[in-house]
This record gives C-alpha cells, sequence and structure tokens, in this order.
C-alpha cells in the first residue's frame, strides 16, 4: 500500500479531493490492451482514502457538439458500448470542472480524450474530455477563459486542433527530454495562471520513469500536482494516459496528495 508520508497531524487536516469516478469506466469496451478496466481500478484503490467521489451523468449529444462534427460523433455511435462510456467521461470532466469553479477536482475517467479533435480521433480516445467541458462552461457563460495544461508524454494533438483559433483558451503541451527541464517548462507554463477564469490539466501519466516515457518519478507528480493547483484556485484535472499499471494508482495518488497540500 502506498504510504502518504504525512505526520498524523498534517493528515488530520488533510481535505478529501472530489474524483469523480463512476464503475462505468470499468467497462471493458473495445479498444487496445493497455488502456483497459485495471487502470480505472488500480487508481481507484489507490486514492479511495483521500478522496470524495462524485458519480457523474453521461454527457448530452449537444456537449458533444460544441466540440465534434456530426459525423465523428456517429462513428463513435456505431459501437453502443464504446459510446455510453465515452459521454460518460465525458460527462465527468463537465463534473470536474464544475466542481472546480469552487474547489480543485480530478476525473478519473477513461476512455482518455486528448487526441480526439473536431472531426478525427485515435491513440485509444475517442472524444476530447478537455475541450467538452471547457466548451459546456463556456456555454453556461460560467468561465470567459481558460488555461490547458497537457502533461500528457504524447501531444495533445486533439485539443489542439479544437481550440488552436480560439483566443479565449491557452493551450501549454509540456514535452521534455529531460525531467529538470520538464518541470521548469511546467513552471513557464503556468505564469500567467492567475489570469485565467479556470485551469484544466490532461494528466498523462505515462511520463513515469518506468513507463512509455522514462521521465518523472513518483514524487514528481506530487510537485506538479501541487505547481498547478497553487497556480489559481480553479483548478481541474482529467486523467489521459498511463499504462505502467502496478505503479499507476500510487502516481496518481502522489499527484491527489500534491493538490491537497496546496489546498492547506
Ligand atoms: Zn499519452
Amino acid at each position: 500500500m502506498f504510504d502518504f508520508s504525512g505526520t498524523l497531524w498534517l493528515k488530520g487536516r488533510m481535505k478529501k479531493i472530489p474524483v469523480v469516478y463512476s464503475e462505468d469506466f470499468l467497462t471493458d469496451y473495445r479498444t487496445v490492451d493497455c488502456e483497459n478496466p485495471e487502470r480505472a481500478w488500480i487508481i481507484q484503490s489507490a486514492v479511495k482514502e483521500m478522496a470524495e467521489f462524485h458519480i457523474p451523468e453521461l454527457c448530452s449529444e449537444a456537449d458533444l457538439l460544441l466540440c465534434h462534427t456530426q459525423s465523428l460523433v456517429s462513428s463513435v455511435e456505431r459501437d453502443g458500448e464504446v459510446f455510453s462510456v465515452a459521454k460518460r467521461a465525458a460527462g465527468g470532466a463537465i463534473m470536474a470542472a464544475e466542481i472546480a469553479l469552487e474547489q480543485p477536482s480530478f476525473a478519473l475517467i477513461r476512455p482518455p480524450g486528448h487526441h480526439a479533435g473536431r472531426n478525427f480521433n485515435g491513440g485509444f480516445c475517442f472524444f476530447n474530455n478537455m475541450a467538452i467541458a471547457l466548451y459546456t462552461l463556456f456555454s453556461r457563460g460560467a468561465i470567459r477563459n481558460a488555461l490547458i495544461v497537457d502533461i500528457d508524454l504524447h501531444y495533445g494533438n486533439g485539443t489542439e486542433d479544437i481550440v488552436q483559433d480560439d483566443t479565449r483558451i491557452s493551450f501549454q503541451n509540456i514535452h521534455a527530454f529531460q525531467r529538470e527541464e520538464f518541470l521548469a517548462d511546467l513552471e513557464t507554463a503556468l505564469k500567467d495562471a492567475p489570469s485565467f477564469d479556470i485551469v484544466g490539466c490532461s494528466a498523462g501519466f505515462d511520463t513515469y520513469i518506468h513507463d512509455w516515457g522514462g521521465l518523472l518519478f513518483t514524487d514528481d507528480y506530487r510537485e506538479i500536482a501541487r505547481m498547478i493547483t497553487s497556480s489559481n484556485p480553479r483548478t481541474f484535472t482529467i486523467l489521459e494516459g498511463g499504462y505502467y499499471i502496478s505503479d499507476l494508482g500510487k502516481n496518481v495518488a502522489s499527484y491527489l496528495k500534491g493538490v491537497q497540500e496546496a489546498c492547506l
């Protein structure tokens, strides 16, 4: 079991973090082997002591059409099981963004979303959860602008495709070949964070030292979360990648610990 390593006194003061999660994310829908239900299960198990769980609804088709073409939506709809879970994942992202207007939150959702563009998808993604969450808030007049920080190993090409011409959104994709460079680039990306109405983090844990990226350590996710959450009181994080199952739970728990510390 992961050791949260705080003192009893500190643990007593730690606030539970709102984590959006549904057992629907344990569905073994048709996708690649590495993006499997065990990812959600192992994370849920590792964070349950520090989480206050919120169960999301499915997003509406109108929510999807804020960011995607009808033809893309229809193409996903052909597989009813995927369509349903992907709509709940987007609904989970919306819920996390809504919660973030009051307090920092985390969306433990799958399938991931940052490779889904307006009229294309791929890379284990079907709908762009982050973009749908932000555009839903825009459509309600809840926010005027937003900063997206993408810390996944892979470039958030789908997110870029959707938001690139929107002057209300700043999209910062962190990409580095060295750990120190990664953290320095994140610090730079967060420089203007206080001026935005909300900050959304697309969090991939495939940057982990034993995952595909071979870059970051467990404690780095704690520092990253602390940096992001400290940058603006309205922050939410959405799970993207992360495939090294053995340590995925403790890495997300480490991230949530950073969120907690920033909230103290
Ligand atoms: Zn990735």
